[in-house]
């Protein structure tokens, strides 16, 4: 999607421009940007039909960045305004003493937001090392609680292992917990009302996404099942739901049932884009940064974190250059779309 005011979607053209000496990141828009989120591992412990390819080369060891660089990233995106850090992956709680990076973050200056997006499988292991080192808001994936249709969308077996997680992490204090499924026609059908049922009974604030082009398999907008129709299923079969609050910068718009028991969101990436509110950039697993989820550009701030010298400032320079450079929106409505070259686990969600 062009915007009103963009004359060209050129890179190249876009470079030419650069962005106002301003010590915040705010792109050619004026959308200003103050959330990250990182990826730390591109490997996962399922293999989510939507998300991802079952053969995968999943990148070297030394290729990821270390908690330290991704620590000096965030330093540095947090001066720029950053106040809000996502991890995810591939499945973040695969990356060894994840927690570690949590307690390093949690003290950076201008930092009040730490957030986590887990398929849930390690959670229980994890759930309490990760509160202590100050992690607060958490995001469990869970498309269905049917163990047959799980077995379907992720090619593994592990619904027990995410129930059990989601379990450990009430137990252990983790508040807002948020469920998030992919709706998927021909799945969600299914699962949009056992999903609310457990949710609503677990105090979980449950969050659709509506199936976007990401992933490896043939994406068509037929496969996508509407935020709308989740909305109508739920109120007739759950609750009646009522427009709530929501942050006009987050994607998820947000419902509240009519009894007062519990929030639902939909996050309508398809039936209706929020480009024009995005506040988000990402650093890739390997270092990338990148200003869209569907961006077919990165930035190497890995070259710069390793280079030797002091790269805070050539570091600065690149995030303000990525965001300034930022387009008006994905085109995937459209036929002039092209999908990145890296699917959703390699991005980080
Ligand atoms: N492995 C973790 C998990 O599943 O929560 C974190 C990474 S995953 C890529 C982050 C989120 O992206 C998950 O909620 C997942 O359901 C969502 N996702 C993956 N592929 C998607 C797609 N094609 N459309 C919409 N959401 C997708
Ligand atoms: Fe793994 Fe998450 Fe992708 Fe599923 S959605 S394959 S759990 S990264």
């Amino acid at each position: 999607m062009r915007h009103p005011l963009q004359l060209t979607s050129d890179p190249e053209v876009l470079s030419a421009f650069r962005p106002p000496p301003s010590a915040l990141l705010t792109d050619s828009f004026g959308r200003r940007h103050n959330n990250l989120r990182i990826s730390v591992t591109d490997r996962c412990n399922l293999r989510c039909t939507y998300c991802m390819p079952e053969d995968v080369t999943f990148l070297e060891r030394s290729e990821l960045l270390t908690f330290e660089e991704i620590a000096q990233f965030v330093r540095v995106a947090a001066s720029l305004g950053v106040n809000k850090v996502r991890l995810t992956g591939g499945e973040p709680l695969m990356r060894k003493g994840l927690h570690k990076l949590v307690q390093m973050l949690v003290p950076i200056p201008g930092i009040t937001d730490i957030g986590l997006t887990t398929n849930g499988l390690l959670l229980a292991e994890q759930a309490a090392e990760l509160f202590d080192a100050g992690l607060r808001r958490l995001n469990v994936s869970l498309d269905t609680l049917d163990p047959g249709r799980f077995r379907e969308l992720s090619r593994r077996d592990g619904l027990d292992r995410v129930l059990a997680g989601l379990d450990a992490a009430k137990k252990v204090g983790f508040g807002p917990i948020k469920v998030n499924a992919v709706a998927i026609r021909g799945f969600a059908e299914h699962d949009v009302v056992p999903l609310a049922r457990y949710c609503r009974e677990n105090g979980f604030e449950l969050r659709f996404i509506e199936y976007m082009p990401i992933g490896a398999e043939l994406w068509e907008r037929n496969k996508v099942f509407f935020a709308q129709e989740i909305l109508d299923l739920i109120g007739r079969d759950v609750c009646s739901l009522n427009p709530t609050k929501s942050d006009p910068t987050a994607p998820a718009v947000d419902y509240e049932y009519s009894d007062g028991n519990g929030r639902v969101g939909v996050i309508a990436s398809v039936s209706r884009p929020f480009c024009e509110q995005c506040n988000r950039l990402r650093l890739t697993a390997d270092g990338k940064v990148r200003n869209c989820l569907f961006a077919l550009n990165e930035a190497d701030a890995k070259s710069l974190l390793r280079s030797g010298n002091s790269p805070d400032t050539a570091l600065a320079e690149m995030i303000r250059r990525s965001v300034w450079e930022k387009w008006a929106g994905h085109d995937f409505n459209t036929a002039q779309f092209v999908k990145p070259n890296r699917t959703m686990h390699s991005i980080g969600g």
